[in-house]
């Protein structure tokens, strides 16, 4: 009889004793089957869930409207130690003041970095000149760091480089301190461009505010934007919209921009002499976003309404075909020499006049002025006589124009 090992002789049964414990193992080896296919099975969820809904910056985070302040809310500001300070960061404002001295910062990745009317060295010092200036402090100084890709022409560095010395000049604000680095061909975009500023209180900005004080109660130190009151005339300093349009005309090839010049300047100048006619209350720079961006912040700061008249607003008449072509709101493409600018309006005839003596402020006008309301809004009357609210952009439609 032949027997199987581990089988009685003449049995098909196997011999339990004598027969390695093997129903176990499959039942191990089961369990780890079980236990591989569900964790792969959770991971693949995990993994699609995870790819299916991670939130990822978008333009619109950096474009400076409504989605651009809630994205600061809640992935940046949140981050920072709370500290008081004359005008904290959650103020939003043009500049924080620490300790009686204005800063700020600006990052420029504007494409390209050449265009009809200025380049990004033209636009840094401008831009942060002007953050400063509108808070009506002196800037004093400025910080210049560059980010270069490698391979990019020295000579466009060189004219770049040779636009941030002549806007200095112009505006008498020296470059004191920076830093440069260099990454790998993809790494940035060309260059980016990081400027910072320095300013401070002058006597010009203390007369400014006493004279506004002589006609109604001014509480704020600074030209804020949380400082319009009902009855405060608002003026812009010149045409709007023909940066982002410039930029955006010559970047797609549209043709606009042999009539539309981007209008980036210093402005400290322009509103030194503003200061000197007195009763300004608040100034903005309405880069992204716009006069739309910048009369919403207004509204919601200062708990004003603003009522505007659409017809009074300048505007040049590329812009205007460029918009109607495009189908864009000019009031929510940004500008990078101008100034909105709110007063008492026993002075407003007189902010206006200085504004039009300098050449930055030729075109100035004023477009509207702010009132009593329960809800804080941008009132736009319009040319039939119709009224329509301006609401605040969900960012600038140009992008990469700063
Ligand atoms: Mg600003």
């Amino acid at each position: 009889m032949v027997s199987l090992p581990g089988f009685e002789p003449g049995s098909s049964v196997p011999k339990t004793d004598r027969i390695n414990p093997l129903p176990h193992k499959p039942a191990v080896r089961w369990t780890v089957v079980y236990k591989f296919t569900c964790s792969a099975l959770a991971s693949f969820i995990h993994v699609s869930r995870h790819r299916g809904c991670m939130a990822k910056v978008i333009l619109n985070h950096g474009a400076g409207g409504e989605i651009m302040q809630e994205f600061l809310s809640k992935h940046i500001f949140c981050h920072y130690p709370k500290v008081k300070t004359d005008i904290p960061l959650d103020s939003m404002d043009d500049s924080a003041v620490v300790d009686g001295i204005v800063f700020t910062t600006d990052g420029h990745t504007v494409k390209p970095l050449i265009f009809p009317g200025g380049d990004i060295g033209t636009l840094s010092v401008a831009g942060t000149v002007n953050d400063i200036s509108v808070m009506g402090a002196e800037p004093l100084a400025l910080s210049c760091s560059l980010i270069l890709e490698a391979g990019l022409d020295l000579e466009t560095v060189d004219h770049v480089m040779e636009s941030v010395g002549k806007a200095c000049c112009e505006c008498g604000v020296p470059v004191v301190t920076g830093d440069t680095k260099v990454v790998e061909a993809g790494g940035v975009d060309e260059m980016v461009m990081v400027t910072s500023a320095i300013g401070r209180r002058t006597p010009l900005l203390d007369e400014n505010l006493r004279i506004a004080s002589e006609y109604r109660k001014v509480d704020s130190r600074w030209t804020t934007d949380d400082n319009i009151r009902p009855g405060d005339v608002i003026i812009s300093s010149g045409t709007i919209g023909d940066h982002g349009i410039a930029i955006l005309s010559f970047r797609e090839g549209y043709g606009f921009e042999s009539v539309i010049k981007s209008d980036v300047a210093p402005l400290n100048g322009m509103i030194a002499e503003a200061l000197k006619a007195g009763g300004i209350t608040a100034m903005k720079d309405p880069t992204r976003g716009g006069i739309a961006n910048t009369l919403n912040e207004w509204t919601s700061k200062s708990k004003v309404g603003l009522e505007i008249e659409e017809k009074d607003i300048p505007l040049r008449q590329g812009v205007v075909s460029a918009c109607e072509m495009l189908g864009l709101d000019p009031f929510s493409i940004g500008n990078e020499g101008k100034a909105i600018i709110a007063c008492v309006p026993e002075m407003a005839e007189d902010v206006l006049k200085a504004l039009r003596g300098h050449k930055y402020g030729k075109d100035a006008a004023i477009i509207g002025r702010a009132v009593e309301s329960d809800i804080p809004r941008v009132v736009l009357r319009t040319e039939v006589g119709g009224r329509r609210v301006l609401e605040p952009p969900a960012g600038d439609p140009v992008p990469r124009i700063c």
